[in-house]
């Protein structure tokens, strides 16, 4: 069992107990209940946001911490800018990377998909059009989106995702029924560069991630905006990550490779 899962079944325990207690020894009082009713709100938008903690959905977010390797992810592209910069970058590094496409994106540059997958990079999906409540719709609309997504992978690159990587990590139970019905692996991250906010800037992005970096990692960044053509700070701040990546003797692999032996 997870921590996540054993969280959420060790608030609702308490939730049952003070109705229990509320049914045979009269109501607790207002501020109690309402106390214990927040409690549990918090525990429960903390799975939703945190996919880490696997309370709805099993999900994979680091390797082994024995072996120096990390993954790299690029999410919400292929971008016809971006993501060659992103991709010369990482071949002059020699590293490999995973991206978690947008499907509809690849759709509009099927070419780009293509060459991230002749580059010897993974391909990942991210859903089809990047929904932020996809979680919380129907099991049938998100096993839809999903399948949607992986066959505008396949009729880019010939290749069938089995990686799949939430908009916004938010996960819920219909989210795991899809994803085990899809025979995907839902892969979350260990650090992440926040190189898609506003604002965000290069230097700052790569010093963040720079530090994080620890055998085993999944780092999350972004070879292309949410939605318009801006370009995020990841782009930018990649090739002091991949420094960074290559001065501690950590070799970049993609997510499949990292988690193929031993992850959680
Ligand atoms: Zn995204």
């Amino acid at each position: 069992m997870t921590l996540g899962r054993a969280a959420l079944y060790l608030a609702t325990a308490a939730g049952l107990g003070l109705l229990l207690r509320t049914l045979l020894k009269g109501p607790v009082p207002l501020w109690i209940a309402l106390g214990a009713f927040f409690a549990y709100l918090a525990v429960a938008a903390a799975g939703v946001f945190f996919p880490r903690l696997q309370m709805f959905t099993r999900a994979v977010s680091r390797g082994s911490s024995k072996v120096p390797r990390i993954a790299l992810t690029f999410d919400d592209g292929p971008h016809p800018v971006h993501t060659p910069k992103v991709l010369d970058a990482l071949e002059r590094a020699g590293a490999r990377a995973t991206f978690f496409v947008i499907g509809c994106k690849v759709q509009d540059h099927p070419e780009i998909a293509a060459e991230i997958v002749r580059r010897g990079h993974e391909i990942g999906i991210h859903s089809l059009v990047h929904d932020r409540l996809l979680a919380a719709r129907s099991g049938k609309r998100i096993v839809a989106d999903l399948e949607a997504a992986r066959e505008a992978v396949r009729k880019a690159t010939g290749q069938t995702p089995t990686l799949f990587r939430p908009p916004v990590g938010v996960t819920s139970p219909r989210v795991e029924e899809a994803v085990n019905k899809l025979g995907l692996t839902v892969v979350a991250w260990s650090v992440r560069g926040y190189d898609g906010l506003r604002g965000a800037r290069p230097d700052k992005v790569a010093r963040r991630i720079a530090t994080s970096l620890r055998p085993g990692s999944i780092v999350l960044m972004h070879d292309a905006a949410e939605r318009g053509d801006d370009e995020p700070a990841g782009v930018g701040a990649l090739p002091a990550v991949l420094d960074a990546i290559a001065s501690t003797k950590l070799e970049a692999v993609v997510v499949s490779e990292l988690i193929e032996e031993e992850g959680t």
